[in-house]
C-alpha cells in the first residue's frame, strides 16, 4: 500500500512536473508566437512604410518642390517617350520654353518669399494650360517647359494661352503684380532632333526676350548664329532708321520683247558703320521677329514714293515696286500708311507695285484677305513674289487682286538644266495669262535663260543679265544710257494691259 501510496504519490509527482512544464512551455510558445507574429506584422508595416516613403521620395524627386510641376530630369524622360511615340506614328510634338520677363525685380524688390509664391502661382497656371497630363516642368529659376501634342499651329495657340495666363494679375501677400512671359517653340521633327529640341526652343525664347518679351516665336535656323551677335545687330538695327543707315537700291524690270525698262524694284540695304553692307536676308527676319518691321517697312514705302516723285521730276517714268513682309500684311494701318505716302508724293496708286510672297498671299487668313481687299480698293498694283514655291491653285489665284506673278528665281536658275523647271515656268506663264495677269521672271543671269523665258511668253525680265540692284542715281544714269540697248536717250517705259495709266505721273 505504502509502496502503492508511495508509488501513486510518486506517479502523481512525476505527472505534476510535466504538466507544469507543459503550461510554461505552452505559455512561452504562445508568447513567442505572439512576439513572432507581432514582429512579422511590424516587419510588414515597416516594409509598407518603406515602400510608400520610397514612392514619396520618387515623387518628390520627380516634382519640383515649389510648383509641384515635373522636374527637369523627369520631363526629359517624358520627352524621350513622347519622341518615340511620334516616331512610331505620324503625330507631332511641340516644346514651349516659357520664361518670365520681369521676375528678377520681383525677387529683388519684394524678397524670395513673394518670388516663390509668384513662381508657384505661375506654375499652376501653366499646368492648367496643358490639361490633366503632367506635361509641364520647371527647368530652373523662372523658366518652364511645356510639352503639347501637335505642330506649329497647336503650339502657337498654346503659346497664346500661356501669354494670356501669365499676364493675369497675381495677388501675393496683398500685392498685385503683373508679369509677362517670353515663349520659344520647337516642333518635333521639323525644328531639330531629340537632343537639339530643348535648346532650340530656349533659343527661340531668348530671341523673343531680346526683342522685348511678351510674345512667342518658333525656332528658326538663323537663330542658331551667335546670340550675342544677333543682340548687337538688333541693337544697331533699332537706331538704323534714325541714323540714316538704311537705303534703297533699285533693280530694273525689263519688258521681255522691247527690252525697255518698265519699272524698278526697291531692295533694302543697311550700310552698317562697322560691318559694311548687311543683306536684307539677314536683317529683315530679325526686324520681323522683334517688331521693327512696321517702322522699317514704313520707311521703305515713304522713301520709294519720294524716289518715284524725284525720278518723275527728272523725266524718268516707271513703276516702283516695294516688298511687303507677312508681318506688314497683318498690320492694321498698312494700307493707310501706303495711301498717305502716295498722296504726300502725288504718286498714282497703280504706279506703285507691292510685292507679296506667294506663301503670305495664300495664307487666306482674315488679316490677309482684308489686307488684299484694301490694297485692291486703294488701286495699287499687286505682284505675287517667289511664285511657284507655294501651293497656289488656279482657284485661289483668281481670288487675289494681283496683276502680276513673279516666277521664283529657283526655276529660272534651273531652266537650262531641268525639264521640270521649264515645265513649271511654262505652266506659270500659261496660268497667269489665262487669268489675264502679267508674268515677271526674276534672277535672269544669262542669255539662254532669257531666250527660253521670252519663248515661253514671259512679259518682263529682271536679273543680273540686265542690271544688278543699284543706287537711284546709278539707275537714272543707266536708264538714260538705256543699258539694254546702248541707245543714248532714255525711252519712255512700256506699260502693258495691266498698266493702263498714261505716262504723266
Ligand atoms: P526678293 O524680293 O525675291 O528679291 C530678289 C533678290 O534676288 C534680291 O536680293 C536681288 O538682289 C536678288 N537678285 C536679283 N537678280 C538676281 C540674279 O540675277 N541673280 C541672283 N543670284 N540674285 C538676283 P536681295 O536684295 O538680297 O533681297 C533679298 C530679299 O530680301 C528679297 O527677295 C526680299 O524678300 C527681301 N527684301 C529686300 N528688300 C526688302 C524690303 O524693303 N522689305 C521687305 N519686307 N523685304 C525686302
Ligand atoms: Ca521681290
Ligand atoms: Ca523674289
Amino acid at each position: 500500500m505504502g509502496v502503492q501510496a508511495t508509488g501513486a504519490g510518486g506517479a502523481a509527482a512525476a505527472t505534476a512536473w510535466p504538466l507544469w512544464l507543459a503550461v510554461i512551455c505552452v505559455t512561452l510558445l504562445g508568447v513567442a508566437g505572439v512576439v513572432f507574429w507581432r514582429q512579422r506584422q511590424r516587419g510588414r508595416q515597416l516594409r509598407q512604410r518603406l515602400h510608400s516613403a520610397t514612392t514619396q521620395i520618387d515623387t518628390l524627386r520627380s516634382r519640383d518642390s515649389l510648383t509641384g510641376l515635373l522636374t527637369r530630369a523627369e520631363i526629359e524622360t517624358v520627352l524621350d517617350e513622347a519622341v518615340l511615340a511620334c516616331e512610331r506614328g505620324t503625330r507631332r510634338l511641340s516644346l514651349l520654353v516659357v520664361a518670365l520677363d520681369n521676375f528678377r525685380p520681383v525677387n529683388d524688390g519684394y524678397g524670395m518669399r513673394v518670388g516663390d509664391a509668384v513662381l508657384a502661382q505661375v506654375g499652376s497656371r501653366l499646368s492648367a494650360c496643358v490639361g490633366d497630363k503632367p506635361q509641364a516642368a520647371r527647368l530652373a529659376g523662372d523658366e518652364f517647359l511645356l510639352l503639347i501634342e501637335g505642330g506649329l499651329e497647336s503650339a502657337g495657340q498654346a503659346a497664346q494661352k500661356v501669354l494670356l495666363a501669365v499676364q493675369q494679375p497675381l495677388v501675393v501677400e496683398g500685392l498685385e503684380l503683373t508679369l509677362t512671359a517670353s515663349v520659344g517653340i520647337a516642333v518635333y521633327p521639323e525644328h531639330g532632333s531629340r537632343p537639339k529640341l530643348m535648346s532650340h526652343a530656349a533659343l527661340a525664347m531668348r530671341s523673343v526676350k531680346l526683342g522685348g518679351g511678351a510674345a512667342y516665336a518658333h525656332f528658326d535656323p538663323t537663330m542658331a548664329v551667335d546670340m550675342r551677335e544677333q543682340a548687337e545687330l538688333l541693337r544697331d538695327l533699332r537706331t538704323a532708321v534714325e541714323r540714316g543707315q538704311l537705303m534703297l537700291y533699285y533693280q530694273p524690270k525689263i519688258d521681255a520683247r522691247s527690252l525697255q525698262i518698265t519699272g524698278a524694284e526697291a531692295l533694302l540695304r543697311w550700310q552698317h558703320p562697322q560691318r559694311g553692307m548687311v543683306s536684307p536676308a539677314v536683317f529683315i527676319p530679325l526686324a520681323e521677329r522683334h517688331g521693327l518691321i512696321a517702322r522699317i517697312g514704313g520707311w521703305v514705302i515713304e522713301e520709294a514714293c519720294r524716289q518715284a516723285a524725284e525720278w518723275r521730276a527728272q523725266g524718268l517714268r516707271m513703276r516702283v515696286a516695294v516688298n511687303l513682309s507677312g508681318h506688314q500684311m497683318r498690320q492694321d494701318d498698312l494700307v493707310d500708311q501706303i495711301e498717305q505716302s502716295i498722296r504726300r508724293h502725288d504718286i498714282r496708286p497703280e504706279r506703285l507695285t507691292v510685292e507679296i510672297t506667294e506663301s503670305v498671299a495664300m495664307e487666306n487668313t482674315a488679316h490677309t484677305r482684308d489686307a488684299f481687299e484694301r490694297l485692291r480698293r486703294a488701286g495699287l498694283h499687286v505682284s505675287i513674289d517667289d511664285f511657284g514655291t507655294g501651293h497656289s491653285s488656279l482657284a485661289s489665284l483668281r481670288r487675289l487682286p494681283a496683276a502680276e506673278l513673279k516666277i521664283d528665281r529657283a526655276f529660272v536658275t534651273d531652266l537650262a538644266t531641268s525639264a521640270e523647271a521649264r515645265g513649271i515656268a511654262q505652266a506659270i506663264v500659261q496660268m497667269a495669262h489665262t487669268l489675264d495677269r502679267r508674268v515677271v521672271a526674276e534672277g535672269v543671269e544669262n542669255e539662254t535663260q532669257r531666250d527660253l523665258l521670252v519663248a515661253m511668253g514671259c512679259d518682263e525680265l529682271q536679273g543680273y543679265l540686265f542690271a544688278k540692284p543699284m543706287t537711284p542715281t546709278s539707275l537714272a544714269l543707266w536708264a538714260e544710257d538705256d543699258g539694254s540697248t546702248g541707245h543714248g536717250v532714255f525711252r519712255p517705259s512700256l506699260f502693258g494691259p495691266t498698266q493702263p495709266a498714261p505716262l504723266d505721273m
